[in-house]
């Protein structure tokens, strides 16, 4: 029940009226029975700075940061943790005593998830399709966790080499390149479709002829809605092993309750629940 004393945590961005976030939020409050509540605020690029210094004010405990806002808040927070700094983007933010501290959760969440799939990242062969801001931070994560080579292949090639270019100066000892149409046959250990691309409503769309994946590769895709998307669907007509976008999703989102509540939770046990739950929303 909502009372005086309960903690208040919200999703900014615009716009946020279809996310997932209060749900898988305020379903995770309930069932570990912590007095908080979860809400999505609507939040323009122009209102951002007063909009963090009234979150700070009223006493909200924690954020999250949503589209467009991931990399330019960081302009506005009093910390970075070292490893969203380097990332470059922040999607979480934990509110103590007025002060805000950025955090990323996105990769740590999609790495959370290929570990309970029995996939080490370390010296693995690994290609991102697309070149945005998840791309961003997972090829970021990928690299830090060990990642022998990453490659990328993008629509927008200034976008695709932005991002080679600065996951070059922050990974100095993993092979970055862009690839185009021509090079695609290639023994991936792992492909992650980072595009819009299978989204709905463009739920016809994918970014990759799946006739052109040779070998065991295990094909990722971080979109989540519908849950099996057009490149996934393929893959496993295919005999890929598929990783869907909802558990990114419902990792990201248990990783940044760790940091807002300082304490380790039981991911794959109430992720489970979460994605169950999740099944009748998607
Ligand atoms: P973004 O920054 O806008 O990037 C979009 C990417 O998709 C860019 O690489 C863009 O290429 C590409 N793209 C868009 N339309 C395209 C088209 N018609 N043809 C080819 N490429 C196209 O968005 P984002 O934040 O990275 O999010 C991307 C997707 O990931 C969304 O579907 C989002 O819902 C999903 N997502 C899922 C999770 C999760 O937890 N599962 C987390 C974050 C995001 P250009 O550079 O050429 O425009």
């Amino acid at each position: 029940m909502i009372d005086a004393n309960t903690d208040l945590y919200a999703l900014i961005g615009d716009p946020v009226e279809k996310s997932l976030s209060p749900a898988i939020h305020n379903y995770c409050f309930k069932a570990t029975k912590e007095n908080s509540a979860y809400v999505a605020h609507t939040i323009t690029v122009d209102n951002l700075e007063i909009a963090l210094k009234g979150f700070a004010t009223i006493g909200y405990k924690g954020l999250n940061v949503t589209i467009p806002h991931k990399v330019n808040v960081m302009s506005y927070l009093d910390e970075i943790d070292a490893y969203a700094d380097k990332i470059g983007a922040v999607n979480t933010i934990k509110i103590e005593s007025g002060k805000l501290k950025g955090y990323n959760t996105d990769g740590l969440g999609l790495l959370f998830s290929l570990e309970q799939h029995q996939f080490d990242v370390k010296d693995k062969k690994v290609l991102v399709l697309g070149a945005g801001g998840a791309a961003r931070g997972i090829a970021m994560t990928l690299g830090l966790a060990g990642a022998k080579s990453i490659f990328i292949k993008n629509r927008t090639m200034k976008k695709a080499v932005e991002l080679k270019d600065d996951l070059i100066s922050a990974l100095p000892d993993t092979i970055v390149e862009i690839i185009g149409n021509g090079r695609l046959v290639e023994d991936y250990d792992l492909i992650i479709n980072t595009t819009s691309l299978g989204m709905y409503p463009y739920i016809h769309t994918r970014q990759l002829d799946i006739q052109f994946i040779k070998g065991k590769t295990i094909l990722y895709d971080i979109v989540y809605k519908p849950h099996m998307t057009k490149f996934l669907k393929e893959g496993l007509e295919n005999g890929h092993q598929v990783i869907y976008g909802i558990e990114m999703l419902i990792y990201q989102a248990l990783v940044s309750e760790e940091i807002w509540f300082d304490k380790k939770m039981d991911k794959v046990q109430m992720g489970e629940a979460l994605s169950t739950f999740l099944e009748e929303l998607i």
